[in-house]
């Protein structure tokens, strides 16, 4: 009876590394507001009107809507009786009025209703996924099955006609919609950065679902709201119209209806009039919930993939523990492996990726979009999607293996031991709570500080990252907030409980390259001042070569290149690492210097080429590099896989003065550390190098 609404998960933004490469929805053409038209604006008074009448019916100088011979029965529209009067000389628009009471009251309580019991349902098999939400959805279809004629024939026979009954069976017969859409709704948000962050922070499942996706669920569902109670109007008239719902001299519109068939061919103003009404608010109903609807949900530009059967998340075969003779090292890796079941196959995101990071240290992960730097992180930190993932490999957090954690284990690990701050400072804090309860939530959850001192502290950490007036800044929410405060405040989120790795995603990405370079600056200073490690994701090399020490280069989904940054900057042996370095834009080049790139396009990571996996793009490849696929060797300090690597160069003196950087001004100060980087000065080189890399 009531409609399959489900408006697909449509997560906003999609992750710079989206393994299936979902492409993100497009930017809506500036200037070009949201209006909501002359349509919707009359929908809304009409409802104003009807709902303002059922109201305010009593106060009304109209007949009683049961007084009989108030006028002339079956009289047509006159003064004294607007609508006319039916075959008991009843006023009709009395009778509308009232009726309206019960069709409106009716609506707005099988809504509740409706809500109330599936919501709950929709909210744990959108976060939860896999099993939970194969029986939850099982257990919806069957009872969306149930015809629901027969349901509420069944509940009026056995209970009896009248307003709660009514409501009952209208109520849940709305349920299995509402779990649908509550579902469809949590499923996009769980995706979104500001919900992967609270995970990030250690929050629990019902504490994300509760603080995180429910109150983004709210509009959306009020949106759909207006449907149902459209729905619920022509059904409780259609029950009416049966003589199943409230009884008489109680009016109802469909009991109106029913009332006036017999005088359809001497007076069918009888009929006609409260038909009318209805459909007018039947109509206003479905105009306002789409509109609404339009404008509240966030959708896909129409590129979405069709679904995959997701598959629940797999472990695949654990490389063994590896041998130590000293300490462990803080971070260690092994044979990290990621894939996504997608329609078109296994994406292998992340394919056998091994490092270790030591305190103190900042490690970077470089390489194109798509080649694995975000998907890497987040498997290390546990916060992959609970199901249509096949992991594996190993993660060892101080000798623990991390990877033998339940969830429960990993929350008293993540916030407090490994934090994150992610790529866009909008999308990484809830956009409907204020920043002081995002700021306080680690906070209490994980040092288990009261309010009060929740606040202090918050207080205390924003000014640490440079946030003037820090006690109102807590009271504001994200939108309130430039980019740059809004990252500051991810970050200080990310510090609160005193990790020991900070995991940075593209940290600055969406900010301007001035406050860049302060981000940076203030990560790097924390980095010194906690003793902690550091991982970045960037594709800002100019960055990287600023604040890393060691350099990831990944490409499609393997390490190609590992070793200090200094040296690899200097000198990369891998062929893709050398492009990369040179389609970097050299700020200090003379106007109009062409710039490089890449030929080509990164692989298809569901069937990737054989051999190098670079190999079709790359302008040294031959016969060998198409058949077998180069091993990572080691060199000293660095590791490279290339059967033809750029010749070994020696850098015989520092790179030159100065560090061109993303701002494009030269600062020979910033640089934290004396290596050459991607667009220094000259450096002399032997071999086949000789440009100055
Ligand atoms: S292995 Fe061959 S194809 Fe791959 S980067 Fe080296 S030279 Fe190029």
């Amino acid at each position: 009876m009531l409609p399959d609404v489900e408006p697909g998960p449509d997560p906003a933004k999609v992750p710079a590394d989206d393994p299936a490469g979902t492409p993100a929805p497009a930017a809506r053409p500036a200037g070009k507001r949201r209006r909501f038209g002359w349509g919707f604006r009359l929908a809304v008074a009409w409802l104003v009107l009807v709902a303002g009448a059922a109201l305010l019916a009593d106060l009304l100088p109209i007949p009683h809507y049961d007084a009989t011979l108030s006028g002339e029965p079956r009289s047509g529209p006159a003064f004294g009786h607007p609508f006319g009067t039916d075959a008991l000389g009843r006023d009709i628009l009395s009778r509308i009025v009232h009726g309206a009471r019960v069709s409106l009251g009716v609506g707005l309580g099988a809504v509740l209703i409706g809500l109330l019991l599936g919501a709950p349902f929709g909210l744990v098999a959108g976060y939860y996924r896999g099993v939970v939400d194969r029986i939850i959805m099982t257990a919806n279809d069957i009872v969306l099955a149930f015809p629901a004629l027969v349901f509420a024939l069944a509940v009026v026979a056995f209970a009896g006609a009248g307003v709660r009954n009514v409501l009952i069976v209208l109520g849940v017969l709305g349920a299995p919609a509402w779990v649908r859409l509550v579902r469809s709704v949590t499923m996009a948000y769980a995706q979104r950065e500001f919900v992967t962050a609270a995970r990030a922070l250690g929050a629990k499942g019902g504490t994300v679902m509760r603080r995180e996706i429910a109150p983004n669920v709210v509009l959306p569902a009020l949106s759909y709201a207006f449907v149902i109670m459209a729905v619920v109007v022509v059904a409780e008239g259609s029950l009416a119209f049966l003589g199943l719902s409230v009884q008489a001299p109680t009016p109802t519109w469909g009991g109106m209806i029913n009332e006036g068939r017999s005088n359809l061919d001497d007076a069918p103003h009888i009929v006609l009039v409260p038909s009318l009404v209805m459909f007018c608010t039947v109509l206003a109903f479905n105009l306002v919930g789409d509109r609404l609807q339009e404008l509240t949900t966030i959708r896909h530009s129409g590129l979405e993939p069709r679904r995959a059967r997701k598959k629940a998340a797999v472990t695949v075969d654990e490389p063994a523990a590896p041998e130590r003779k000293g300490p462990a090292p803080l971070l260690e890796a092994v044979d990290v492996r990621t894939g996504f079941h997608t329609p078109y196959g296994l994406v292998r995101a992340v394919d056998g990726v091994s490092f270790t990071l030591e305190r103190g240290r900042t490690l970077a992960i470089v390489g194109e979009s798509g080649s694995g730097k975000s998907q890497l992180i987040r498997s290390v930190l546990g916060l992959l999607p609970p199901a249509g993932v096949e992991r594996g490999g190993r993660v060892y957090l101080d000798g623990e293996d991390l990877t033998a954690k339940s969830p429960e284990q990993m929350r008293g690990i993540l916030g407090t031991r490994m934090a994150a701050v992610f790529q866009d400072p909008m999308t990484a804090l809830n956009p409907v709570r204020t920043v002081g309860a995002q700021v306080t939530e680690p906070l209490r959850v994980h040092r288990g500080m009261d309010r009060k001192e929740a606040y202090a502290t918050a207080e205390r950490l924003l000014a640490s990252v440079g946030i003037p007036e820090p006690r109102r800044v807590l009271r504001g929410y994200p939108h309130q907030l430039s980019g740059g405060m809004r990252q500051r405040i991810t970050i200080a989120m990310a510090l609160s409980c005193d990790p020991e790795i900070l995991f940075a995603d593209e940290p600055t990405t969406a900010l301007d390259v001035t406050v860049q370079k302060q981000i940076m600056r203030l990560l790097h200073d924390q980095r010194e001042r906690r003793d902690m490690a550091m991982v970045l994701v960037s594709h800002d090399l100019a960055m990287v070569a600023d604040w890393a020490d060691e350099v990831i280069v990944m490409y499609a989904g393997r390490v190609v290149e590992h070793g200090p940054a200094a040296e690899l900057f200097a000198a990369p042996r891998m062929r893709y690492t050398e492009a990369l370095l040179k389609a970097a834009p050299d700020l200090t080049a003379p106007s109009h210097t062409r710039l490089e790139v890449i030929d080509g396009r990164p692989p298809n990571l569901v069937a990737p080429p054989a051999g190098c996996r670079f190999h079709p793009r790359c302008p040294f490849a031959r016969e060998r590099c198409a058949a077998e696929a180069p091993p990572l060797v080691n060199e000293g300090s660095r590791a490279y896989a290339c059967w033809y690597p750029a010749e070994p160069v020696t850098v015989t003196e520092p790179a030159g003065p100065a560090v061109s950087t993303a701002d494009g001004t030269d600062d020979a100060a910033r640089s934290h550390q004396d290596h050459p980087a991607v667009s220094a000065g000259p450096v002399d080189v032997e071999g086949n190098i000789k440009d100055g890399r």
